[in-house]
Protein backbone atom coordinates (compact mmCIF):
# COMPACT_ATOMS: atom_id res chain seq x y z
CA UNK A 1 0.00 0.00 0.00
CA UNK A 2 1.41 3.65 -0.88
CA UNK A 3 1.59 5.96 1.66
CA UNK A 4 0.77 3.70 4.15
CA UNK A 5 1.54 5.81 7.46
CA UNK A 6 0.25 8.88 5.77
CA UNK A 7 -3.02 7.06 5.36
CA UNK A 8 -3.37 6.20 8.74
CA UNK A 9 -2.51 9.33 10.04
CA UNK A 10 -5.56 11.06 7.46
CA UNK A 11 -7.97 8.59 9.23
CA UNK A 12 -6.06 9.45 12.99
CA UNK A 13 -6.53 12.98 12.40
CA UNK A 14 -10.07 13.04 10.70
CA UNK A 15 -11.26 11.14 13.72
CA UNK A 16 -10.25 13.64 15.63
CA UNK A 17 -11.22 16.30 14.00
CA UNK A 18 -14.96 14.91 14.40
CA UNK A 19 -14.38 14.30 17.83
CA UNK A 20 -13.52 17.97 19.05
CA UNK A 21 -16.53 19.11 16.23
CA UNK A 22 -14.44 20.76 13.70
CA UNK A 23 -16.33 18.60 11.06
CA UNK A 24 -19.72 17.01 10.67
CA UNK A 25 -20.33 13.97 8.66
CA UNK A 26 -18.49 14.23 5.44
CA UNK A 27 -17.65 18.07 5.65
CA UNK A 28 -13.86 18.80 5.32
CA UNK A 29 -10.82 16.80 4.40
CA UNK A 30 -7.22 15.91 4.71
CA UNK A 31 -4.00 15.18 2.64
CA UNK A 32 -0.88 14.02 3.04
CA UNK A 33 2.17 14.63 0.46
CA UNK A 34 5.43 12.59 0.35
CA UNK A 35 7.29 13.40 -2.89
CA UNK A 36 5.38 13.76 -5.81
CA UNK A 37 2.41 11.47 -4.22
CA UNK A 38 -0.81 12.74 -2.25
CA UNK A 39 -2.81 10.58 0.17
CA UNK A 40 -6.30 12.43 0.15
CA UNK A 41 -9.51 11.50 2.04
CA UNK A 42 -11.92 9.85 -0.08
CA UNK A 43 -14.69 11.78 -1.22
CA UNK A 44 -18.39 12.18 0.90
CA UNK A 45 -16.85 9.95 3.38
CA UNK A 46 -17.85 10.52 6.93
CA UNK A 47 -14.16 11.67 8.29
CA UNK A 48 -14.84 9.88 11.47
CA UNK A 49 -15.48 6.54 9.58
CA UNK A 50 -12.66 6.44 7.27
CA UNK A 51 -10.12 3.49 7.15
CA UNK A 52 -6.67 3.56 5.34
CA UNK A 53 -7.25 1.55 2.71
CA UNK A 54 -10.40 3.64 1.84
CA UNK A 55 -8.05 6.74 0.99
CA UNK A 56 -7.10 7.23 -2.40
CA UNK A 57 -3.20 8.96 -3.49
CA UNK A 58 -3.16 11.10 -6.00
CA UNK A 59 0.03 12.23 -7.61
CA UNK A 60 0.56 15.91 -7.99
CA UNK A 61 -1.07 16.81 -11.08
CA UNK A 62 -4.21 14.81 -9.86
CA UNK A 63 -3.96 11.54 -11.56
CA UNK A 64 -5.34 8.64 -9.00
CA UNK A 65 -2.06 6.44 -8.45
CA UNK A 66 -4.11 3.82 -5.98
CA UNK A 67 -7.66 3.62 -4.58
CA UNK A 68 -10.99 2.25 -5.07
CA UNK A 69 -12.75 5.62 -3.92
CA UNK A 70 -12.74 8.89 -5.77
CA UNK A 71 -10.96 11.38 -3.87
CA UNK A 72 -11.77 14.79 -2.20
CA UNK A 73 -13.73 17.09 -3.95
CA UNK A 74 -11.39 19.44 -3.52
CA UNK A 75 -8.37 17.61 -4.32
CA UNK A 76 -7.70 20.43 -6.90
CA UNK A 77 -7.51 23.07 -3.39
CA UNK A 78 -5.06 20.45 -1.50
CA UNK A 79 -2.91 20.43 -4.63
CA UNK A 80 -2.80 23.98 -5.78
CA UNK A 81 -1.40 24.09 -1.70
CA UNK A 82 0.67 22.06 -2.56
CA UNK A 83 2.35 23.49 -5.44
CA UNK A 84 2.31 26.87 -4.19
CA UNK A 85 3.81 26.25 -0.84
CA UNK A 86 6.36 24.30 1.35
CA UNK A 87 3.21 22.15 2.68
CA UNK A 88 3.60 18.66 3.31
CA UNK A 89 0.17 18.38 4.62
CA UNK A 90 -3.09 20.44 4.11
CA UNK A 91 -6.25 20.29 6.26
CA UNK A 92 -10.00 21.63 5.32
CA UNK A 93 -13.03 22.08 7.28
CA UNK A 94 -16.50 23.56 7.47
CA UNK A 95 -15.65 24.64 11.34
CA UNK A 96 -18.52 26.88 12.96
CA UNK A 97 -16.77 30.15 14.45
CA UNK A 98 -14.17 29.74 11.09
CA UNK A 99 -17.40 29.67 9.07
CA UNK A 100 -19.06 32.46 10.79
CA UNK A 101 -16.04 34.68 10.02
CA UNK A 102 -15.69 33.44 6.12
CA UNK A 103 -19.37 34.29 6.07
CA UNK A 104 -19.15 37.91 7.60
CA UNK A 105 -15.34 39.19 6.58
CA UNK A 106 -13.08 39.60 3.96
CA UNK A 107 -10.05 39.25 7.05
CA UNK A 108 -9.89 37.83 10.56
CA UNK A 109 -8.26 40.75 11.98
CA UNK A 110 -5.25 40.21 14.58
CA UNK A 111 -6.57 40.27 18.11
CA UNK A 112 -4.25 38.13 19.58
CA UNK A 113 -0.55 37.50 18.57
CA UNK A 114 -0.99 33.95 18.36
CA UNK A 115 -2.52 34.52 15.10
CA UNK A 116 1.37 35.25 13.95
CA UNK A 117 2.02 31.65 13.99
CA UNK A 118 -0.40 31.50 10.90
CA UNK A 119 1.54 34.10 9.67
CA UNK A 120 -0.53 37.41 10.27
CA UNK A 121 -4.27 38.23 9.56
CA UNK A 122 -6.20 35.73 7.70
CA UNK A 123 -7.61 36.66 4.48
CA UNK A 124 -10.83 35.00 3.23
CA UNK A 125 -10.52 33.50 0.13
CA UNK A 126 -13.43 34.94 -2.74
CA UNK A 127 -16.31 32.64 -2.95
CA UNK A 128 -16.38 30.14 -5.60
CA UNK A 129 -18.38 26.53 -6.34
CA UNK A 130 -16.65 23.68 -3.76
CA UNK A 131 -14.34 21.92 -5.74
CA UNK A 132 -13.41 23.94 -8.60
CA UNK A 133 -10.24 24.93 -10.14
CA UNK A 134 -11.86 28.83 -9.17
CA UNK A 135 -11.74 28.37 -5.94
CA UNK A 136 -8.36 26.63 -5.55
CA UNK A 137 -7.02 29.59 -7.17
CA UNK A 138 -8.75 32.18 -4.97
CA UNK A 139 -7.53 30.11 -2.05
CA UNK A 140 -4.18 30.41 -3.36
CA UNK A 141 -4.33 33.88 -3.47
CA UNK A 142 -5.10 34.05 -0.67
CA UNK A 143 -2.33 31.84 1.48
CA UNK A 144 -0.08 33.87 -0.09
CA UNK A 145 2.57 34.36 2.62
CA UNK A 146 0.06 33.05 5.22
CA UNK A 147 -0.40 28.99 6.55
CA UNK A 148 -4.13 29.39 6.91
CA UNK A 149 -7.46 30.48 4.61
CA UNK A 150 -10.83 31.22 5.14
CA UNK A 151 -13.09 30.27 2.67
CA UNK A 152 -15.91 32.74 1.63
CA UNK A 153 -19.09 31.07 2.91
CA UNK A 154 -17.68 27.67 3.28
CA UNK A 155 -14.76 26.89 5.72
CA UNK A 156 -11.31 27.14 6.00
CA UNK A 157 -8.19 25.71 4.86
CA UNK A 158 -4.66 25.29 7.02
CA UNK A 159 -1.33 23.73 6.10
CA UNK A 160 1.69 22.36 7.74
CA UNK A 161 4.86 20.43 7.53
CA UNK A 162 3.10 17.54 8.75
CA UNK A 163 -0.82 16.53 9.34
CA UNK A 164 -0.11 17.26 13.28
CA UNK A 165 1.06 20.43 12.68
CA UNK A 166 -1.52 21.52 9.45
CA UNK A 167 -4.18 19.95 12.32
CA UNK A 168 -3.11 22.37 14.99
CA UNK A 169 -3.18 25.28 12.70
CA UNK A 170 -6.84 24.09 11.48
CA UNK A 171 -8.10 24.03 15.64
CA UNK A 172 -5.44 27.65 16.19
CA UNK A 173 -7.66 29.32 13.22
CA UNK A 174 -10.50 27.82 15.03
CA UNK A 175 -9.71 29.50 18.25
CA UNK A 176 -8.67 32.70 16.80
CA UNK A 177 -12.35 33.10 14.96
CA UNK A 178 -13.85 32.51 18.06
CA UNK A 179 -12.16 34.79 20.13
CA UNK A 180 -13.06 37.59 17.55
CA UNK A 181 -16.67 36.47 17.50
CA UNK A 182 -17.16 36.34 21.50
CA UNK A 183 -15.15 39.64 21.15
CA UNK A 184 -17.46 41.12 18.88
CA UNK A 185 -20.61 39.93 21.15
CA UNK A 186 -19.28 41.97 24.41
CA UNK A 187 -18.19 44.81 22.39
CA UNK A 188 -15.61 46.64 19.95
CA UNK A 189 -12.51 44.48 20.25
CA UNK A 190 -8.89 46.29 20.24
CA UNK A 191 -7.01 45.08 16.90
CA UNK A 192 -3.45 44.73 17.52
CA UNK A 193 -1.47 47.23 15.34
CA UNK A 194 1.62 46.72 13.61
CA UNK A 195 3.85 48.26 16.14
CA UNK A 196 2.82 45.93 18.35
CA UNK A 197 2.89 42.68 16.29
CA UNK A 198 6.31 44.07 14.91
CA UNK A 199 7.10 43.86 18.94
CA UNK A 200 6.12 40.34 19.10
CA UNK A 201 8.02 38.94 16.21
CA UNK A 202 11.10 40.68 17.73
CA UNK A 203 10.47 39.11 20.81
CA UNK A 204 9.91 35.59 19.72
CA UNK A 205 13.34 35.68 17.17
CA UNK A 206 15.61 37.10 20.68
CA UNK A 207 14.03 35.97 23.91
CA UNK A 208 15.47 37.68 26.82
CA UNK A 209 17.18 34.93 28.80
CA UNK A 210 16.88 34.14 32.11
CA UNK A 211 19.91 34.76 34.08
CA UNK A 212 21.14 31.35 36.45
CA UNK A 213 21.64 31.76 39.86
CA UNK A 214 25.11 31.64 41.40
CA UNK A 215 25.40 29.71 44.55
P1 LIG B 1 -15.54 15.79 -0.01
O1 LIG B 1 -16.40 14.81 0.77
O2 LIG B 1 -15.58 15.55 -1.49
O3 LIG B 1 -14.13 15.81 0.55
O4 LIG B 1 -16.16 17.24 0.16
C1 LIG B 1 -16.32 17.83 1.41
C2 LIG B 1 -16.05 19.30 1.35
O5 LIG B 1 -15.67 19.87 2.34
C3 LIG B 1 -16.27 20.04 0.08
O6 LIG B 1 -15.85 21.36 0.22
ZN1 LIG C 1 -15.61 22.15 2.13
Amino acid sequence: MLLAEQRRLLCEYGRRAAEIGLVIGTSGNLSARVGDLVAVTPSGVALDRLEPEACPVVDVDGYLVEGELQPSSETPMHLAVYATTDAQAVVHTHSTFGTVVATTMTELPPLHYNILLLGGPVRVAEYATYGTPELAANVKAALEGRRAALLANHGGVTYGDDLHKAFEATRLLEWLCEVYVRARAVGEPRVLTEEELSAVVERAFSPPRFPRRED
